[in-house]
């Protein structure tokens, strides 16, 4: 067991450094030598020794979000190696013609095919690495429901790890029914029609790749409240611990917390002090607080809960209950959480809510001293688009576009859709001469996308404006600058991007 958790933080104190997380490599490493220590040490070891290594590991999840600002070039390497994992679909089919011309289609979306004409060679490959996402035709060599046989047996293999769909040419019951108890998630008929297609695919696929949970833990127990991260870092999230009250704030702005698990009795205040204290706050109405208390009295828990909770947990809380309860209210949290904030279509950031982040992301820049960088983008020539296409055609041109978007930008980076056509993207830790690097490999990208309408294959461009935030004094002006350098880009032939400086500000000098 200890040689277990010897290798792994062997590993990440090896990895940490190389990922630009060169904080979280050094704290790997001394948490390796004293395993290291204890397991040369015949001794048993003392209780006191293990809540030092477990406090240890759980300050692993606050080195995680602050990057090395030094290596910013690892910049590139992080977000190409998140795309290529992320966008690898496997398709079984033995009609080569249909297989490669749904290969193609799908890729001009983003996604990467790989094409299997027998169920055997497929698994084979599913052994060795899993896709995002599996298409199959469920009539293979012309045996009805074949494909549906695939599934079931790679459904007992692999469980639920990755959505399937289905492909055919019947659209009866009897084949449907099949196909579902198979455990297929979604049946498109043949010849599949490709934006319906590909906006299933993206909703399947975006679950998989949904973040883990970011969850706050406040409790002066050190102790404890290291013990609750371990159960919760367990089951896969994201968890921040502090044990002074007065951290909180702080904490909420560098952990954006989707829940707040919250001690009741605490020196200097209460957790039901600090709950009225967070809902006082407009930006914070919306993070779910679940109380953490010994406290058995039935009439003080919901006391607790008129006063801003969500949920109330007694200590002591098994790691069952924890995570299941913790995750629940989280989950919901994040569901009401999107559909407030982000864009129907693109299922971006809303204006507002993007507006609000660059102000939350600047203050984190100011407080930890790193830099920002702020891009406008809008489609050029886009009414030109509407107008020759149709309208839904200019969707999937904007659709296209935020897909691209979010699969080359990092986790970190946000994305907001800022009008119609126009989007706006804040990279935290990125410097101004980065990002319109990015921005420019994207802008190329987006380029060479063939959309198709009837038969015809054509291509649109965007323009773009980059500032960087430690050229001007707030949020506000940053935004101005970028869009001025918008302007300009627009103003000097479109499919560009212009460098904002204070001087070239549109009423500036
Ligand atoms: P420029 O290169 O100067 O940006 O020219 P443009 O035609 O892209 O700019 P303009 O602002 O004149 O036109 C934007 C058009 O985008 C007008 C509007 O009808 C269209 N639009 C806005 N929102 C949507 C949408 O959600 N879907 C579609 N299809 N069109 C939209
Ligand atoms: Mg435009
Ligand atoms: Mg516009």
């Amino acid at each position: 067991m200890v040689a277990v958790l010897h290798r792994m933080v062997h590993s990440l104190a090896g990895s940490g450094g190389s990922f630009g997380y060169a904080q979280l490599g050094a704290q790997a490493r001394e948490v390796e030598i004293k395993l290291k220590t204890l397991i040369s040490t015949e001794n048993i070891p003392e209780t006191n020794a293990w809540a030092v290594i477990v406090r240890n590991i759980s300050d692993f999840q606050s080195a995680i979000s602050t990057p090395s600002p030094e290596k910013k070039d690892d910049y590139f390497q992080a977000s190409s190696m998140l795309s290529e994992s992320q966008k690898s679909i496997y398709l079984l089919e033995d009609d080569r013609d249909a297989a490669e011309d749904l290969r193609l289609k799908l890729d001009r979306f983003g996604y990467e095919v790989s094409v299997f004409s027998t169920a055997e060679v497929l698994t084979k490959s599913l052994h060795k690495q899993k896709p995002l996402a599996l298409i199959v035709d469920i009539m293979l060599s012309d045996n009805m429901l074949e494909g549906a046989k695939a599934v079931r047996e790679i459904r007992t293999l692999y469980g639920e790890a990755f959505p399937i769909l289905f492909i055919s040419l019947r659209n009866d019951f009897e084949v449907r029914l099949e196909a579902v108890r198979a455990g297929g998630d979604a049946y498109f008929v043949k010849p599949v029609e490709i934006p319906p297609f590909v906006d299933h695919l993206d909703k399947l696929t975006q679950s998989c790749l949904s973040e883990p949970y970011r969850i706050l833990i406040v409790d002066d127990d050190q102790d404890l409240a290291a013990h609750y991260a371990l159960f919760l870092n367990q089951a896969g999230m994201n968890v921040t611990a502090i044990n002074d009250p007065r951290e909180l704030l702080k904490a909420i702005v560098n952990c954006r917390p989707e829940l707040i698990l919250m001690d009741i009795y605490m020196p200097i205040c209460s957790g039901i002090e600090l709950a009225k204290m967070i809902r006082q706050q407009e930006a914070y109405i919306g993070i779910p607080i679940v109380f953490l208390s010994s406290e058995g009295d039935e009439e003080k828990q919901f006391t607790a809960m008129r006063m801003g909770g969500d949920g109330f947990l007694v200590k002591p809380v098994g790691s069952r209950r924890l995570t299941e309860s913790v995750s629940m209210y989280a989950m919901r949290s994040r569901v009401l959480n999107n559909m407030m904030m982000q864009d129907g279509l693109t299922r971006l950031l809303k204006h507002t809510k993007i507006k609000e982040q660059l102000v939350i992301e600047v203050l984190r820049a100011e407080r930890s001293g790193t830099e920002i960088a702020y891009a406008m983008i809008d489609i050029d020539e886009f009414k030109l688009v509407n107008d020759t296409y149709g309208h839904l055609m200019g969707d999937y041109v904007i659709k296209g576009l935020a897909r691209l978007l979010k699969h080359r930008l990092r986790n970190s980076d946000v994305v907001g859709r800022y009008g119609g056509e126009e989007f706006a993207v804040i990279l935290p830790d990125c410097n101004l001469d980065v990002a319109i690097k990015i921005i420019d490999q994207i802008r190329i990208s987006f380029e060479k996308l063939d959309f198709m309408h009837d038969g015809k294959v054509f291509s649109v461009t965007f323009s773009a404006g980059v500032a960087a935030f430690s050229d001007y004094p707030d949020a506000q002006q940053l935004a101005q600058s970028a869009d001025d350098a918008l302007y300009q880009a627009k103003t000097s032939g479109r499919n560009c991007i212009v460098k904002a400086t204070p001087e070239n500000r549109v009423g500036a000098g």
